[in-house]
């Protein structure tokens, strides 16, 4: 006899988005129960600590959810959500920034830094600001019926209202280049904001996604928020407050618990059945309400449903669903010394401190070279160490109260992250960066492009190099196919309206009641924008009945109700 159990609603998958879903709805009064298939939560918001007293970052590092309504709804602060800084400090919005390129720092300028406060609506005040980021991010796709246009998709409604200059039809068309060529100055600034955009969200090259693709950057970087890593204990600090918050409303999470099958009964979901050797008594937890896959879209469609209850057609376009989003290679650096700048990267007092760099962001040529690539080609980097581009943050950047190292004499600096292919199309196979000389060729690569720019990483400093390929993320974590952020392409074909396919863009699954999509790369808009798909998917979850969250709750502003169904406006 199977052991069955049952709750309101199932979570597949305790990541990021499983579990901010999991505290939206226990918030709402549900009984929720998550199943985790690792014998921890958090997914890619993860730190590990590979030795004692140096903790790394395999994958999450960066506060991309600064105007997230999740804060205030989910009250995280009453959690443990710590930063590291106040949040009533101003952060100047000033060009005491510098990029790095290969003849040396190249200053950011008055035009640049205007520029970008006025496409990114921060001269026109906070609200303006933090309108554009959730109009553009914490917004549900509208509704199929919708045809869309330069009037009713969200963010163009913020510039109209707040930056009508801005404001152009051609918006819609452009790539963020064009837009950043129109109101900045410099090269490597906006090289450098391209370049943030390309590993955070939509990439600055598509057409068609210049404002996602400028807000991918203005959401995590200063003067937005103070400094990317100002979350206490990291991301998977930040991960413990949404963890607490779901748990202190009364879900429940189950770790070492694969699913293996999504049940589906007459053309609904009614449950789970977990893998037998699951630590699970029961085998069987039935949903009385939904069940909500926070696992990869195609492990959820291909694995778990499988052919007997989809179309074949519908099945091909799921395994069709392109995962050339790109994927990052990650690297930190143990050292007896701190890192120390050659000479002509050092930067004038105060500054002068190393924390962190863009490197190499001389130009577009140097861009595309890279882009050309890891999207392109798709195979292990063929440019040369001061040729490739890659973000760093480093020691110093983290409060010096909580170091990321706490062995006497020794500094960790890290992660430093460079854009590769996803393993699933490397032209030389999966395991292309794995094999054991190319790993160690891949790990002297990235110390050889460091090394253009910091001068004291010779052997006798450095004392251990900890690399995690795309693919040992993928080992990491099962629910990251691609080892991708965003687990898919980042083009317009693959946002909003259209994300992962047009039929699913509002996360249910036509043909299967009661079965919701919540994993970044089943949902709008993925990864990174924290708290986002959550926020999203309540709307939907209001909607079909499913939740009847209290009166902390408020729907987005530009969200358009499902014709027929209750509005998840103000329905309380
Ligand atoms: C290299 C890298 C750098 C990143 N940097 C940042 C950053 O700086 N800031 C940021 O905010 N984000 C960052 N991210 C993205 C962030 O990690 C993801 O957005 C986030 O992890 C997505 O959460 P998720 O819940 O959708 O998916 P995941 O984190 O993939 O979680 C899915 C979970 O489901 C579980 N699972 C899968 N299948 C099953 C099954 N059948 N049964 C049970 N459990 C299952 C998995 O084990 C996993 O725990 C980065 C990601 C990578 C790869």
């Amino acid at each position: 006899m199977t052991l069955e159990d049952t709750f309101d609603v199932v979570i597949i998958g305790a990541g990021h988005n499983g579990t901010s879903t999991a505290a939206y709805l226990a918030k709402s009064g549900l009984s929720v129960c998550v199943l985790e298939e690792r014998p921890e939560c958090g997914g890619g918001q993860e730190t590990a600590e590979p030795i004692a007293g140096v903790r790394i970052q395999p994958h999450a590092i960066a506060n991309y959810g600064g105007s997230a309504p999740g804060w205030e709804q989910l009250e995280l602060w009453r959690y443990g959500f710590r930063m590291d800084w106040d949040p009533r400090d101003t952060v100047e919005l000033n060009t005491d920034r510098y990029i790095f390129t290969r003849d040396g720092l190249s200053k950011v300028t008055e035009k640049d830094m205007m520029g970008w406060a006025k496409i990114s609506c921060m001269l026109a005040g906070n609200d303006a600001f933090r309108d554009l980021m959730r109009a553009t991010f914490w917004c549900p796709p509208h509704p199929a019926e919708v045809e869309l246009d330069e009037y009713n998709i969200p963010f163009m409604q913020v510039y109209k209202q707040y930056e009508p200059e801005v404001w152009t039809r051609e918006l819609l068309e452009m790539t963020m280049f064009d837009l950043m060529d129109e109101y900045l100055d410099t090269e490597p600034f906006k090289v450098t904001q391209a370049y943030i955009a390309l590993s955070s969200g939509a990439h600055g090259h598509m057409e068609g996604v210049a404002i996602p693709a400028m807000c991918s950057s203005a959401t995590v970087m200063p003067p937005a928020i103070a400094k990317p890593v100002a979350a206490r204990g990291n991301m998977h600090g930040y991960f413990h407050a949404l963890f607490r918050c779901a748990t202190a409303n009364g879900a429940v999470f189950r770790t070492c618990c694969p699913v293996e099958e999504i049940i589906i009964s007459n053309g609904r979901a009614t449950g789970v059945r977990l893998r037998d050797d699951s630590t699970y008594g029961a085998k069987v937890i039935n949903a009385r309400k939904a069940v909500i896959s926070a696992s990869h879209i195609k492990h959820t469609f291909l694995n778990m449903i499988g052919p007997r209850h989809l179309d074949a057609g519908f099945l091909q376009r799921i395994s069709d669903l392109s995962l050339k989003g790109g994927s990052l290679f990650m690297s930190h650096y143990l050292t007896k010394e701190e890192f120390r700048y050659r000479e002509k990267y050092r930067l004038p007092p105060p500054n002068d401190q190393f924390t962190g760099a863009f490197f190499n962001m001389e130009s577009r040529e140097i861009y595309f070279k890279n882009v050309e690539n890891v999207l392109g080609r798709q195979e292990n980097l063929t440019l040369s160490p001061d040729e490739a581009m890659w973000g760093m943050v480093a020691a110093s950047l983290y409060d010096p109260t909580n170091p990321q190292c706490t062995r006497p004499g020794q500094h960790i600096n890290g992660p430093l992250w460079m854009m590769v292919p996803t393993p699933e199309y490397n032209v030389d196979g999966m395991d292309a960066m794995d094999k054991e000389n190319e790993k160690q060729r891949w790990a002297e690569f990235m110390r050889a492009s460091l090394a253009c720019i910091v001068e004291n990483l010779d052997d006798d400093n450095l004392i251990r190099m900890f690399t995690d390929s795309p693919f040992d993320q993928e080992m990491r974590n099962t629910g990251m196919l691609g080892g991708s952020w965003y687990g898919i392409r980042c083009d317009r074909d693959q946002w909003w309206n259209e994300r992962p396919l047009p039929e699913l863009s509002r996360n249910r699954v036509p043909g299967i009641e009661g079965l919701y999509l919540a994993h970044q790369s089943s949902s709008h808009p993925g990864g990174l924008c924290l708290m986002a798909v959550a926020y999203n998917l309540m709307h939907i979850l209001i909607e079909d009945e499913v939740a009847e969250p209290g009166d902390w709750w408020y729907a987005s502003p530009w969200y358009i109700p499902t014709p027929g169904k209750r509005s998840a406006h103000g329905w309380t």
